[in-house]
């Protein structure tokens, strides 16, 4: 079975995880240093601290923030539940703006529509690992005097038009990346967060472990070498050194990675060319994504096949596919809590009724290549 994504794991990966289980430490230690300042050098950003998973990265960038309880933050509809839950942790209410429907992120046009007196966030995700345009997001950012978290699950690897890489946060107060196993680098469960801010970097410190610090400047009091103090209310959002060995290893095959993603995503793009019902995806002029998703739009009314029948029909032929995603807005929690409904934001229902997600990763053989692009053909012929 081909499915829509797969991680990449040789024996280095193997080797370095292995190494991790004979040494001192299984949980943060030598290797979780390793992996930020890796992260940092590919990044080109200041700081980094690495976190359990990227849900819990998100939320302690938003908590980091300390932004008041009535608070409104603005995301896409167009991606994982995560992005929009981490303000609902804080007490943030989550607004969500209209996506472009030719890069299928979110429209900052829309985004600025959004914004009212009690915005404080602005949380672009790049969907797919296409980065969003975040000249013009962080020119409304600062115009309205709002922070910015970049969502970068999708595009560690990825490229602005000015060729700096997401992650830098040039744009942006933090970035926050995924490391889980779909993801274009893998730690089993993991992320990070990235940041240019010294303070934003304490606080993130903090929060991971549980609000305490060991800090002597920040110490009330510091009766000896064994005296800790609570500050604020933290979590415990450590990440392994199993998991940072392996990130490690996996961070130096990201230029393989990128390489054989865009290799897979332009043989798909030639193949595709022309096809009546399907439309493929589209890297914004002058950028460099590290593609995540080969997401494509199927118009399903047209060729008279619903999603369901065509997904069946290529996993008939060994094939998985996925959809990303069904928008947060239409959500029953976040039609409950927060009033939302179908219609509220149209280009991304419309966008979500025809989308496709195809087999992407870097372990993809020609052979493979090629029955997907056989499979799709005849499917969606
Ligand atoms: C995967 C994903 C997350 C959450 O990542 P985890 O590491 O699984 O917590 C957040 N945002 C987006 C856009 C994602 O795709």
């Amino acid at each position: 079975m081909i499915g829509y994504g797969h991680q990449y794991i040789d024996d280095d990966d193997i080797r370095a995880v292995a190494s991790v289980l004979k040494s001192d430490y299984l949980t943060q230690g030598p290797a979780v240093g390793q992996f930020e300042q890796e992260i940092c050098r590919i990044t080109g950003a200041r700081y980094c601290i690495a976190v359990s998973n990227a849900t819990a990265g998100l939320h302690i960038a938003v908590a980091a923030l300390g932004l008041g309880k009535d608070t409104e933050g603005i995301t896409t509809p167009n991606t994982f539940l995560a992005s929009a839950n981490c303000m609902v942790y804080n007490g943030i209410r989550p607004v969500f703006a209209d996506i472009d429907p030719v890069s299928y992120n979110i429209d900052p046009a829309e985004m600025e529509r959004h914004i009212t007196d009690r915005t404080g966030l602005l949380l672009p995700v790049h969907f797919a690992g296409l980065p969003c345009d975040m000249e013009r997001i962080s020119a409304i950012a600062k115009k309205h005097k709002l922070h910015v978290i970049e969502d970068a699950a999708h595009a560690i690897g990825s490229q602005y038009a000015d060729g700096s890489y997401v992650g830098c946060c040039k744009h942006s107060d933090m970035t926050v990346f995924s490391f889980h196993p779909v993801k274009t680098i893998t730690t089993g469960e993991g992320g990070a967060v990235t940041t240019n801010d010294e303070e934003l970097y304490k606080r993130l410190l903090m929060l991971r472990s549980h609000g305490v610090t060991k800090d002597e400047k920040l110490l009330t009091k510091n009766p000896g070498p064994w005296y800790y103090e609570m500050l604020s209310l933290g979590f415990n959002y450590r990440m392994t050194d199993m998991q940072a060995a392996l990130g490690c290893s996996q961070l130096r095959k990201l230029g393989f990675f990128k390489k054989r993603r865009r290799e897979i995503v332009a043989v798909y793009n030639r193949a595709f060319a022309g096809m009546k019902y399907l439309k493929t995806p589209v890297e914004p002029e002058g950028v460099s994504a590290c593609f995540h998703l080969y997401a494509v739009q199927v118009d399903f009314a047209g060729l008279g096949k619903s999603r369901t029948q065509v997904m069946a029909e290529l996993r008939e032929r060994g094939i998985g596919t996925q959809v990303h995603y069904i928008p947060v807005h239409t959500q029953p929690y976040y039609k409950e809590t927060f009033g939302y409904k179908e219609g509220d934001y149209p280009k991304a229902e419309k966008y979500y009724g025809q989308e496709l997600s195809l087999p992407l990763y870097p372990g993809l053989s020609d052979g493979d290549e090629e029955t997907v692009v056989k499979a799709v053909k005849e499917a969606i012929g």
